[in-house]
């Protein structure tokens, strides 16, 4: 069973969870400076990486509070948790 924790309940089956997409998709700063094709970018188009991607989680079937995960996408290992703005490359306090 794949356990993965929340930074607030500590780990729980990956049941109680629900994916939120990419966590390092920001909104654009000027939206109405894009073009069309920019927002079907933005919008749409997605990297297929290999390797550590950083995600957006909710603990919907618990304290439903929002967080980002690294997971290897390669062998689904959680290898952080934490806030929604944490970041996992400069503190590496929200280790798991
Ligand atoms: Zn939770």
């Amino acid at each position: 069973m794949l356990l993965i924790t929340c930074p607030w309940c500590g780990p729980r089956a990956q049941i109680e969870f629900t994916y939120g997409g990419d966590a390092g998709k920001a909104r654009p700063a000027d939206p109405d400076a894009l073009s069309d094709a920019e927002w079907h970018e933005h919008l749409y188009l997605r990297d297929n990486r290999k390797g550590p991607h950083d995600e957006l989680w909710q603990h919907s079937g618990g304290c439903r509070s929002w967080f980002k995960a690294r997971r290897d996408t390669r062998n689904h290992d959680i290898l952080a948790t934490g806030p929604v703005d944490a970041d996992f490359d400069s503190t590496g306090s929200d280790e798991t």
